[in-house]
């Protein structure tokens, strides 16, 4: 049987603006789940292909010759999504599966759109569901308990460019912090064995990969296990240019750890800043301190490992000043990168209730749901100044100086990336200013209205991203 896979992208990400700042943002890859399924959908004797639609539209009649189709869902991803699944059904009768973390959450609404729906983790059913030994329309699949079990990802199968290969050691996380998915979606935490990431690092040395991402969502959680690895990395030559990785402020209490991350290359990492406001990260119950904040901007310089400062924008405690303190610190710790997001309320997490509870969500479409667009009523301010803060905070992050600071600290490819990132930052606010001239069916204009009008905070004349 033949059988594609599609990470679908939203509208917005496969805009040549948002594809040029993302080749300035970090390397092409693809999520591990969809090439950890081909791979045992292979190894069963079936015909498997894998795209990214971040990187290449997809047309359906490209793929023809499927027998069944499997999209994987992401909130942000979902109306796009359900697009596909459609047009492959009803126009070219394909036999369609749900999977990921949006329908995981909305199983009835995804089989509006498919044939089945799998709900949570699928490798122990995936053969079953495609042989059609299960017939349910709504499949529930249980954690994996061991993932040292999971065979790794087959880039044979992924048909779109891609020049990282991306590595998950654990799944989900300790913590719980109010507005976060994932640690919900990969309940509960589990961790592969230091041996076992070697194994599969060892096939990307082989395979001639330069540049590695550990897509776990805290890949320092357990410090012990990490340091394990890394030191095995070291060993056993398998240190790449880059690896990428996700952490907490907390890593740099642990100086033993940081040497060990510079020396394994783990030189790039993001962590979640998310406000300089104290009562905002015990709001979201991220269990940080401010000075655990300030001590991570010293200590990643010190080390050399370049930081994604992510904030969140939007918070119930935080004001626009809140906002702008937060940016100018990343820019004072000379941050690599800033990644400002909109605060979000995914289905599935505390936030969203307490948004549906305090009837807050003013916009249901689910593309809107990528941190980049404001869907929520904020609490200090019009959805549109938010918006607006949203634009402020790259314009003001993103600068000529700002990226001949990066030159000088961190060399010529990373201070060529952070000039991208400024150039497409101008591009993308001219751009976001143009749609919201644009008054049908456009969600700045949504905002703007939903805004109230006779605040000091809305421009008089026209709605122009300040
Ligand atoms: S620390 Fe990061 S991954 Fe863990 S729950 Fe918080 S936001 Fe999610």
């Amino acid at each position: 049987m033949k059988i594609v896979f599609i990470t679908p992208a939203a509208d917005i990400r496969r805009n040549s603006i948002y594809r040029l700042g993302g080749s300035f943002y970090g390397q092409k890859n693809s999520i591990t789940g969809p090439l950890i399924l081909g791979r045992i959908l292979k190894e069963a004797g079936h015909d498997v292909e894998v795209y990214e639609e971040l990187y290449k539209d997809l047309k359906p009649e490209n793929i023809l010759d499927a027998d069944t189709v499997g999209i994987y869902t992401m909130t942000s991803n979902a109306t796009r999504a359900y697009e596909l699944a459609d047009i492959l059904r009803n126009e070219y009768k394909k036999r369609v599966i749900l999977g990921g973390m949006h329908v995981s959450g909305f199983p009835e609404e995804g089989l509006k759109h498919a044939d089945q729906v799998i709900v949570g983790e699928a490798e122990n059913i995936i053969v079953d569901i495609i042989e059609g030994n299960i017939k349910e329309k709504i499949v529930y699949a249980p954690p994996v308990k061991d993932l040292d079990k999971i065979p790794f990802p087959d880039y044979s199968l992924l048909k779109t460019p891609c020049n990282a290969a991306n590595v998950m050691t654990s799944r989900g996380c300790p913590f719980s912090c109010i507005f976060c998915t994932t640690s919900r979606m990969f309940y509960p935490y589990r961790q592969r064995t230091p041996d076992n990431v070697i194994k599969e690092l060892e096939m990307y040395k082989k395979m001639g990969f330069k540049y590695v991402n550990f897509e776990d969502d805290n890949f320092t959680a357990n410090k012990i296990r990490a340091k394990e690895i890394l030191r095995k990395m070291i060993e056993n030559k398998l240190v790449f240019k880059e690896t990428f990785f996700f952490g907490r402020t907390d890593l740099a209490n642990d100086e033993e750890l940081l040497v060990l991350l510079r020396d394994a290359h783990l030189n790039r990492v993001l962590i979640g800043i998310e406000s300089l406001n104290q009562k905002s990260l015990d709001y979201i119950d991220k269990k940080q301190k401010i000075e655990d904040i300030e001590k991570a901007g010293e200590m990643l310089a010190k080390y050399k490992i370049k930081l994604i400062a992510s904030i969140v924008l939007g918070l119930d405690y935080d004001t626009v000043e809140d906002i702008r303190n937060s940016v100018e610190f990343t820019k004072k710790i000379n941050a690599y990168q800033l990644q400002p997001a909109v605060l979000t309320p995914y289905p599935g997490t505390p936030l969203y209730e307490q948004f549906e509870k305090e009837d807050r969500i003013i916009i249901k479409d689910w593309q809107y749901y990528d941190m980049m667009n404001v869907v929520f009523q904020p609490k200090n301010m019009s959805p549109w100044k938010l918006q607006s803060e949203f634009f402020h905070a790259v314009k003001s992050f993103y600068s000529f100086s700002g990226a001949m600071k990066i030159f000088k600290l961190f060399g010529f490819e990373a201070g060529m990336r952070r000039l991208g990132l400024w150039i497409a930052a101008n591009f993308g606010k001219t751009f976001f200013n143009k749609q919201s001239e644009k008054e049908n069916g456009n969600i700045y204009h949504e905002l703007y209205e939903l805004s109230d009008s006779s605040s000091s905070e809305l421009p008089k004349s026209s709605f122009k991203l300040s």
